[in-house]
């Protein structure tokens, strides 16, 4: 998906400048191009892997003022042309790694999908091409952020399994946009983990914080 300006021209998806304002000859030929290259220098690739509650998550850039500003233009401003940037650079390494999984994508609330007019994360995953199922909603929608560190612990009680649903799978890798304190993913793996035989996760972008206890 690209953006174009009023003369037909490609334009970069998140500053919206002319595609090609600063690019190099190499850049040209790079058909997978949809931020000039000074949006490009702003994505911090820096993949880590780290455990948690006995899941092993792989993240791919750390959070930082940048990622929350393209995070914001997304998912607050509604900016669905975004939507596949954000696991494009890695696009390859996980329809490899991770061919053999179903792939649950952590839920929004049905409000917010409906406030965006797209559910976020779906969008994100389009791009990939892994299996997906659909099995998890969100029954409250809460601020992870407004909740005390106690209830925190606690957000499994806003996520179910769908009902009436075929829940039983090999490989599951859980796929969210960002690891914050991690409670969304234990909690998806708490209900999903009696379903399958192997699971993990994988993030977007990850706290700064799990640096620390990246392997
Ligand atoms: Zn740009």
């Amino acid at each position: 998906m690209f953006k174009e300006n009023r003369r037909g021209e490609p334009i970069c998806l998140w500053c919206l400048r002319d595609l090609y304002h600063d690019a190099t000859l190499f850049s040209l030929f790079d058909d997978r191009l949809k931020l000039c290259l000074d949006c490009q220098m702003k994505l911090t690739y820096k993949k880590i892997r780290f455990i948690l509650d006995g899941v092993e998550v792989v993240s791919f850039f750390e959070y930082d003022k940048h990622i929350s500003d393209l995070l914001i233009l997304y998912k607050e401003h509604c900016d669905e042309a975004l939507a596949p940037l954000f696991f494009d650079r890695v696009k390859k390494q996980i329809n490899k790694e991770y061919r053999e999984h179903t792939c649950i994508p952590l839920p929004s609330s049905s409000q917010k999908v409906a406030q965006r007019g797209f559910h976020h994360l779906h969008r994100m995953i389009d791009s990939l091409n892994l299996e997906v199922a659909d099995v998890l909603i969100k029954t409250q929608d809460v601020k992870q952020a407004q909740l005390s560190k106690e209830a925190r612990s606690h957000i499994d009680l806003v996520f179910e399994i769908k009902k009436d649903i075929d829940c039983s799978f090999k490989k599951v890798v859980l796929i969210d946009d960002v690891c914050t304190t991690g409670a969304s993913l234990k909690a998806a793996a708490a209900l999903i983990s009696p379903y399958c035989k192997e699971l993990c996760a994988i993030t977007f972008a990850y706290h700064p914080l799990w640096k620390t206890k990246a392997a």
